[in-house]
């Protein structure tokens, strides 16, 4: 490692403070992505401002039926809270499905979301129940908040504080897990809301996407055998050793076929 500033405040106020005076400075969550990140140079922040002491980015709770999560809730306490499993057992299944002990330790939610992973779980989440990221700064929809591959809306002096999900009537998530990585090569979030199904897909490709043909067979009383016969929207779908696009395209529909009947069972 190299010398760098380590700050630890304890609000989020304290937080947006050293985001705006320090020396280039850089958040840290539970350091799972940064850290190694910093170990092997690709970042190399000279002020680092760890949030692990701001308990108001911490805790899970249910308001206007609506599951709110702090920023700093780890992977661990959202796949185990017991409201969680009450209200969106698919969310805790996702949680418990990302990484492995360690990581689900150490990882947050809000680290996450705000690195934007292409391959991690939690967007398709967030965009099939109608998430709001709460920030320092504003509150907008999780497909406002994520821009792309490493990219959000976030800007430098702002941190995400809590999420907010629609409490959906029914929901599942299946992942297809890259061999090698155990991130996702693709995963869909299936979502039976009030006002109607959404489905969230992330992984396949190089941004995170809304299925809306599915959302619309769905609302018409599609089944998941009926679902198979709906393609994945046309997109830029990745492409490396673990397979090509037209291979990750098909696996959207596969991935949703099982998803969707799990939600229906
Ligand atoms: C071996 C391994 C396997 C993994 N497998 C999976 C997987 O299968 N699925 C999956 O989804 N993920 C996976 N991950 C990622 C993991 O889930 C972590 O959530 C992710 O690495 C972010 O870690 P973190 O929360 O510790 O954030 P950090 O690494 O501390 O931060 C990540 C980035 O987010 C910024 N940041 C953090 N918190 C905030 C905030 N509140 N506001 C604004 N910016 C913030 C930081 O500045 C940094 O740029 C894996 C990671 C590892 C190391």
């Amino acid at each position: 490692m190299y010398d760098f500033t380590y700050l630890r405040p304890r609000t989020v106020a304290e937080a947006v403070e050293a985001l705006r005076t320090g020396f280039d400075p850089k958040l840290m969550a539970g350091g799972m992505t940064l850290l190694p990140t910093m170990k092997a140079r690709l970042a190399s922040p000279a002020t680092l401002i760890d949030l692990a002491d701001i308990g108001e980015l911490r805790g899970i709770s249910v308001r206007d039926n609506r599951l709110e999560i702090g920023a700093m809730t780890r992977h661990y306490d959202v796949a185990s809270d017991g409201t969680v499993r009450a209200r969106i057992p698919a969310l805790a299944d996702l949680a418990g499905g990302i990484a492995d002990r360690q990581v689900r330790y150490r990882g947050t939610m809000g680290g996450s979301l705000s690195n934007s992973d292409p391959s991690a779980d939690y967007p398709a989440a967030a965009l099939a129940l109608d998430a709001r990221m709460i920030t320092s700064q504003k509150t907008e929809a999780a497909g406002d908040f994520l821009l792309g591959t490493f990219a959000t809306s976030l800007e430098e002096d702002e941190v995400l504080c809590r999420i907010s999900f629609a409490i959906p009537e029914a929901a599942a998530y299946e992942k297809i897990p890259n061999p090698a990585s155990g991130y996702a090569m693709t995963g869909v979030f299936v979502a039976r809301l009030a006002e109607g199904h959404r489905v969230g897909v992330t992984g396949a490709a190089s941004e995170f996407f809304r299925h809306r043909d599915l959302e619309t067979a769905l609302d018409g009383g599609a089944d998941h055998a009926a679902a198979l016969d709906v393609p994945a929207p046309d997109r830029e779908y990745l492409a490396d050793m673990h397979g090509d696009a037209r291979y990750r395209r098909n696996l959207v529909r596969v991935a949703a076929a099982r998803a969707i009947q799990k939600m229906q069972s």
